[in-house]
């Protein structure tokens, strides 16, 4: 690297060490006072930093700036404007008011609104989130000026993923200060989520990428053999990184640190071609813009090395998939975490109130939060004996699981067990200090420390989603245990019950176990955990009355945006599953019938050649192949005019719920039922004819 890391680092983000710089020291206090404590911002205010903001940006050669948002596409959405404006003898100035970074108004029809703005009202705005840095973007279209913003319709309902991410946010800190005041914190005035998301993908050459429509179109594979080799030498997770991937790496990182992104951690997954990039943790909405601009960074740098990033949760079948892990705590304004056990965690009164809390809250909505972590591709990896489950359940480890089973049995929890020293055997390694517990790889929400990993996310997905239900469902859990201490005449003997009664009530949720495992599927059954397999199967539970009452409580979403969320979903999984049928049969139509027909005409010629040439001679394994193949061509075509016939019933249903169950039940088995015979014929028929990149090319020649 030419230049050092400290100097490159935030280089295009206009942060809060910039805006010191170049705003007067009035204007900086007011900005800081609204993004610290969330006080209304003064108009004259967002013209001096629109003002500023814009000197900084051209400077650094910016002509355009967009307000940058997060539609419910679950991606980032821009458009465009220039700084121009026209001044007399036909020259321009580059102008940028308070009113321009303030608001936006996108034309917002085309955009998934769920019924809540018709397309003959498409007004929707965008407002600047100033909580967010605004940002520089260098690309081919030379360089923007990217101002983070939330997206809303006319009437103020929330029509994009940050907004209510930014309402989830302000309810949790709310509950969390009632809890710590009536432990007497008084110094804290708020309290943030942090939040790291690793972040896992796959890299393959873009030349075949551009061969595979199915790669192109839905983002993984819809055909394909298993290679002779897959996972299963697990010589790639954390394996020595290739050349062409590490400079792919290495550019990455720069590009990220530029735009003030805490790129930290990078190694190879499980699968072949798996990679994974983690930050270090940021406050929520920051690290949901973060991986926004990671994942789009992410496509963008393996272009200019020739690869093509795939962020599908299950590119290719037989092999790991992608997810996202979103680790979480609670930290205040005075720089504590929440959810620091500390080493005697029996005794650490606070801490377990906060744990009980989080039970409670995983208990009583896991469908909710199963919800969150929802998207067509992520069906493929719960439950798939690879990824955490699809039932929700929680990992404590050894030394908290023993502090709550004393307190069920005797109400008081008397001990902490502890790590002790790491032997090896090997008297010239350092001793180490062992963790009091273990690490557990199959659960979906574990205990790692100082936080909690939710695991089920898939990889494509925004973290905004999921990160607003937690938000949400601990500052309900939370509201409902303040409500009981606040009225308390004895705050100790109530938080102690407190603490005795909710660990009881909730301790089904706990799961220690392995969650890969056949008996755990009868175990939460049995314990009436939910165990929603599909998409489809957890959308409903989001316009529940009682879940609606609860993010109405909490100002998060109202009723007509949870509704929006439903259908938009239930939209969403069918335009997925329609896709991928077509995409089948257009593959299979253009690609695979008639690469088959070319082979099964070679063999009959062979067959020919052969006898023509010498009469006597053996030509059964021709005669076989032909037969073999043969059967199985006529499979494949009567497989594909089961899935056109399913795909077009499927447009006659009504929209909606009843459209996405069909594409679930039926049409994704007639798709699972054409690959079969393909994938059998890819193991039959000459390399040379084969129409695609095969899994063996995709993955391994890299
Ligand atoms: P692993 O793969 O072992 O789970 P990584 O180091 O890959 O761990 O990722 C851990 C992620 O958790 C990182 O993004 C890290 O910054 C984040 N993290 C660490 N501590 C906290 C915390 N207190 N709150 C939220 N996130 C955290
Ligand atoms: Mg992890």
């Amino acid at each position: 690297m030419q230049e050092k890391l400290t100097e490159i680092f935030g280089r295009d983000v206009f942060n809060e060490s910039v805006m010191k710089e170049r705003l007067p020291k009035e204007t900086f206090r007011a900005l800081m006072k609204t993004i610290e404590s969330g006080e209304d911002l003064d108009p004259n205010v967002a013209n001096i930093v629109a003002n500023a903001m814009k000197d900084w940006a051209i400077e650094r050669g910016a002509t355009h700036y967009t307000h940058w948002f997060q539609p419910m596409t679950g991606i980032t959405a821009e458009k465009h404007d220039s700084f121009i404006t026209p001044v007399s003898g036909g020259k321009v100035l580059m102008e940028f008011s308070g009113k321009e970074l303030i608001k936006g108004e996108p034309d917002a029809s085309s955009f998934p609104s769920g019924g809540l703005r018709a397309t003959f009202e498409a007004r929707g705005y965008t407002a600047w989130d100033c909580t967010s840095p605004a940002f520089l973007r260098e690309d081919a279209a030379g360089v923007t000026l990217c101002i983070p913003t939330a997206f809303c319709s006319y009437t103020g309902e929330a029509l994009d993923k940050k907004t209510p991410l930014l309402r989830s946010m302000e309810a949790l800190s709310t509950q969390v200060v009632r809890i710590l005041k009536l432990f007497g914190h008084k110094d804290v005035t708020s309290v943030s989520c942090s939040v790291g998301a690793e972040q896992e993908y796959f890299l393959i050459d873009r030349e075949k990428y551009l061969q595979r429509e199915d790669l192109v179109f839905t983002g993984r594979t819809l055909f394909g053999a298993m290679p002779p080799k897959g996972q299963e030498l697990e010589d790639h997770y954390f394996g020595s990184i290739k050349e062409r991937i590490a400079s792919f790496m290495r550019e990455l990182n720069i590009e990220l640190w530029k735009l003030g992104i805490l790129a930290k951690t990078q190694h190879n997954e499980a699968a072949p071609a798996q990679h994974e990039i983690a930050p270090i943790y940021s406050t929520a909405n920051i690290a949901s813009d973060h991986n926004q601009l990671i994942m789009d960074t992410m496509k963008k740098v393996a272009m200019r090395h020739g690869l093509a990033c795939l962020l599908h949760e299950k590119p290719f079948a037989g092999v790991n998939g992608s997810g996202k892990h979103n680790n979480w705590s609670l930290v205040t304004n005075t720089g504590k975490n929440l959810l620091e056990p500390g080493k005697t965690p029996h005794e650490n009164i606070q801490f377990l109130l906060f744990l009980s809390a989080i039970l409670k809250a995983v208990d009583e909505h896991a469908d909710l939060l199963r919800m969150s972590a929802s998207c067509p591709g992520n069906d493929h990896r719960l439950g798939a004996n690879e990824a955490p489950p699809a039932i929700i359940s929680i990992f404590l480890g050894d030394q908290l699981a023993d502090v709550v089973s004393q307190l069920i049995e005797t109400g008081e929890a008397k001990h902490s067990k502890q790590g002790g020293k790491l032997s090896t055997g090997v008297h010239t390694l350092p001793k180490l200090r062992k963790d009091a517990t273990d690490r557990n790889r199959t659960s979906p929400f574990a205990f790692t420390g100082n936080k909690f990993e939710f695991r089920t996310l898939g990889s494509s997905m925004s973290i905004a989603g999921a990160n607003t239900v937690l938000n949400t469902i601990v500052a309900d859990a939370l509201s409902d245990i303040a409500d009981e201490i606040e009225t308390a005449s004895d705050f100790d003997m109530c938080v102690h019950d407190l603490i005795k009664r909710t660990v009881t009530q909730h301790q089904r949720i706990i799961f220690n176990g392995n969650g890969y495992a056949k008996e755990w599927l009868e175990e939460a059954k049995w314990r009436g955990l939910p165990n929603l397999e599909t998409m489809v199967d957890a959308i409903p539970c989001i316009t529940d009355e009682k879940v609606i009452q609860m993010f109405e409580k909490f100002g998060v979403y109202n009723s007509a945006e949870l509704n929006s969320r439903a259908e938009i979903n239930y939209e969403a999984y069918s335009k997925a599953i329609h896709i991928e049928a077509k995409t089948m049969i257009e593959m299979a139509s253009k690609k695979y019938i008639p690469a088959i027909i070319t082979y099964t005409k070679n063999l009959a010629d062979s067959i020919n050649a052969v006898k023509a040439a010498v009469p006597e001679a053996d030509s059964s394994v021709q005669v076989n192949l032909l037969k073999e193949v043969s059967t199985l061509l006529t499979k494949t075509n009567e497989a594909l005019n089961n899935l056109k016939e399913k795909s077009a019933q499927a447009l006659k249903k009504e929209a909606g719920k009843e459209q996405a169950e069909f594409f679930k039940d039926e049409v994704v088995a007639a798709m699972a039922a054409l690959r079969s015979p393909v994938d059998e014929l890819e193991m039959l028929v000459d390399k040379n004819v084969w129409p695609v990149p095969t899994y063996g090319d995709l993955l391994f020649e890299v």
